[in-house]
């Protein structure tokens, strides 16, 4: 189907309309482009029918937007998703793979990538749809597999932006993004938000991984308070649960805003295959596929069976100094306050500072490049205290900030 998109005219008109608008303020040209933004967002919500721009790369039809109803049922569709363009004028071109169920039922949308290191979240996803049997499917599944492409493409966390020189953004505090924003990633986030990954999405999961230097343990992040978030996270066979939404603009806050129930899941280390982390994660969500009727067969473990600890609190340990530093403690391993977790020395060996718990808790996440400089977070330790809003103490926007 070839459909004439007002939302991709409305883009063109905002890169012409720049041009023609040289010698006008720059005031003009930003309320313009605000303008623009807002109608952009209004047809972006309405889920008004697939795009196929008319190219095909490597086999793949290229959409600019997307609408799963479209799409014929009983089979697998491998598509490339237009995102972005790059400086070049070519575009980032997103992987989506949909199993559309021979039965209607719930759309659930998984997505990896949004971080560029974050290998098993992409495996995890792969594997899942791998799994699925289209004609036996009721409802359909929607992989976007490799959101940030250019962080993916140099196995980076943050997307390296061309500003002045390249800026590296992380594409985990731009969404829902902006399809008229001062950033390429924010443009990104907005089109793959408007365009493919709300309107097509009742249920949703965003697969990540510990970072470059900082490993996690099996963890599902999502605010509890939400029942499918909840019900969804008790599915998965992990130690560990965190109860909380984390920072403002990460993915599953952008869905769980506009009502579509969203967490993420940590699996594991960045930047390898961990295949013993992926096979829960793959276990978990054929067990939430199952729950919800998209796919038949018995339930597997669950985060009950794996003796899972729910926290809503990450108390987080600090380099104070430079140096080496070794752990006393392990990811998953219960510590008390006081507790002694690491040890660091200096060049010469000699031990330049320890450091201690300062809450009853579990290892949740350490760094695992053996220097640190001062500032640097060296462990999370995931605690609980009652009747007590989450807090994990840190800053949303900085090194400090849980490797979500
Ligand atoms: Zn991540």
């Amino acid at each position: 189907m070839q459909a004439k998109d007002k939302g991709n005219l409305d883009r063109r008109d905002f890169v012409t309309g720049s041009i023609a608008a040289v010698g006008m303020s720059a005031l003009a040209v930003a309320e313009a482009g605000a303008a623009k933004a807002e109608r952009a967002v209004e047809t972006g919500a309405s889920g008004s029918g697939t795009v196929y721009t008319g190219e095909v790369v490597q086999g793949r039809k290229v959409v600019s937007r997307l609408d799963v109803a479209d799409l014929e049922p009983g089979k697998k569709h491998f598509l490339y998703f237009q995102g972005v363009q790059m400086p070049s004028g070519q575009y980032w071109y997103v992987s989506v793979v949909v199993a559309k169920g021979i039965r209607s039922g719930k759309r659930f949308t998984l997505t990896s990538g949004v971080h560029g290191d974050e290998m098993s979240s992409i495996r995890t996803v792969q594997t899942v749809v791998g799994q699925l049997d289209p004609t036996q499917m009721s409802g359909t599944v929607m992989a976007v597999l490799d959101i940030a492409c250019p962080a993916v493409e140099s196995m980076q966390r943050r997307w390296p932006n061309s500003g002045r020189g390249v800026g590296l953004i992380d594409m985990n505090r731009e969404w829902p993004g902006d399809e008229n924003g001062a950033s390429a990633t924010s443009r990104h986030a907005g089109l793959l938000f408007n365009r493919l990954l709300r309107p097509n999405s009742d249920l949703a999961i965003d697969f990540h991984t510990g970072t470059t230097g900082l490993e996690t343990a099996a963890i599902i992040i999502g605010d509890r308070s939400l029942p499918d978030v909840k019900t969804m996270g008790n599915l998965y066979p992990v130690g560990q649960i965190w109860d909380d939404a984390v920072y403002p603009g990460v993915l599953h806050n952008a869905f769980v805003d506009v009502g579509i129930p969203c967490f993420t899941p940590e699996v594991g280390a960045g930047r390898i295959l961990d295949e013993d982390m992926i096979a829960l994660f793959v276990e978990g969500t054929l067990n939430v596929l199952k729950h919800y009727g998209v796919i038949g067969g018995p339930i597997g473990r669950t985060a009950a069976d794996a003796g899972v600890v729910i926290g809503n609190g990450a108390f987080p340990i600090i380099a104070t100094q430079g140096g080496l530093v070794e752990y006393l403690a392990k990811l998953d391993e219960n510590v008390k306050a006081g507790q002694k977790i690491a040890v660091q020395r200096n060049m010469f060996g000699e031990v330049v500072a320890e450091y201690v718990s300062g809450v009853d808790g579990t290892m949740s996440a350490y760094r695992t490049d053996a220097s640190s400089e001062p500032g640097n977070i060296l462990a999370f330790i995931m605690f609980s205290r009652p009747n007590h809003p989450a807090w994990h103490g840190v800053h949303a926007d900085t090194e400090s900030s849980y490797p979500e």
